[in-house]
């Protein structure tokens, strides 16, 4: 049962000290930091699709600016995970992925934002392009028990940006989650294991043959995913108010065409 009410216990204003207690690599590019409140205290619950900002202090004391990572865990009230993209001309992503060590302080916000899942009981499609797949990782997590029908559909150039492989896999041996993987530009050594993924990208006509009309759609991705994927469920009929997406990067409207 998903509870859209965030429990305000331990909620703090502004930025707080949170310690890096793990560091896992996933792939080739995103990495994911494990988060505990440097003083120890419980975490507030969040809802799936949540955020938070993340900002450091340098050596100088000043501070960077702030940005976003949605949370990639179930929320468990001792620990946050956030799984972050490293951009070879980025900033911050740099930062966090290569130069921030277990034990590391950074500050956090309290987990904010409206890309959340309804609880309205219809069947689920995430569809996830790249690290876009973080929201619909938690919000896997939290529709999973309600016994609603899950499809998880994420979409990747190839096994080297194969992230949270595993973990999806657990989630298929439920009965009610089913996932589909693809890649859009395998490589050889996928070739050989092409059983695992759907090669190329998603078409209107996958889309048509296998996802519910009846369905309620997030997604989340690069802007010309987000675009394909928006036009695609528009032109199959889906009313708007099941078409909910959530952008990493600002600037595009991706409702136009
Ligand atoms: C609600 C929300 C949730 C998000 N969740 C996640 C998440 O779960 N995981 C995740 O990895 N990201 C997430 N993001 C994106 C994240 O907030 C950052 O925008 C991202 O990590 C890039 O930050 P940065 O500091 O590395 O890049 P910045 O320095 O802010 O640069 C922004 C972009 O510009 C490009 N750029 C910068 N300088 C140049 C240059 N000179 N030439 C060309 N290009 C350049 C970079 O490649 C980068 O893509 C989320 C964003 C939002 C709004």
């Amino acid at each position: 049962m998903i509870d859209n009410k965030v429990n305000s216990d331990n909620k703090w204003k502004g930025f707080k000290d949170f310690i890096v207690f793990n560091k896992v690599k996933e792939d080739e590019a995103v990495t994911s930091l494990y988060l505990k409140a440097s003083d120890g205290s419980k975490l507030p619950e969040f809802i799936a699709g949540q955020f938070i900002a993340i900002r450091l202090r340098n050596e100088d004391n000043t501070l960077t600016k702030p940005r976003q990572y949605t949370l990639s865990m179930k929320s468990n009230g001792e620990f946050y995970r956030v799984s972050v993209k490293r951009e070879e001309k980025g900033f911050l992503s740099k930062k966090l992925c290569d130069e921030i060590k277990i034990g590391d302080t950074l500050e956090i916000t309290v987990p904010i934002g409206k890309f959340i899942l309804k609880d309205n009981g219809k069947p689920l499609v995430l569809i996830g392009g790249g690290i876009g797949v973080t929201p619909m990782l938690t919000m896997a997590y939290d529709a999973i028990s309600s016994g609603r029908k899950i499809h998880l559909i994420y979409s990747i150039p190839n096994s080297k940006n194969h992230s949270f492989k595993e973990e999806i896999e657990r989630l298929c041996e439920n009965n009610n989650f089913k996932s589909n993987v693809f890649y859009t530009r395998p490589n050889e050594t996928d070739a050989l294991r092409k059983d695992f993924y759907i090669k190329g990208r998603m078409s209107k006509e996958w889309m048509i043959d296998n996802l519910p009309k009846d369905g309620d759609f997030y997604f989340c991705g690069p802007v010309p995913f987000m675009k394909d994927v928006y036009h695609n469920l528009i032109s199959m009929g889906i009313e708007k108010e099941y078409v909910n997406f959530e952008m990493f990067e600002s600037g595009e409207d991706i409702t136009k065409e």
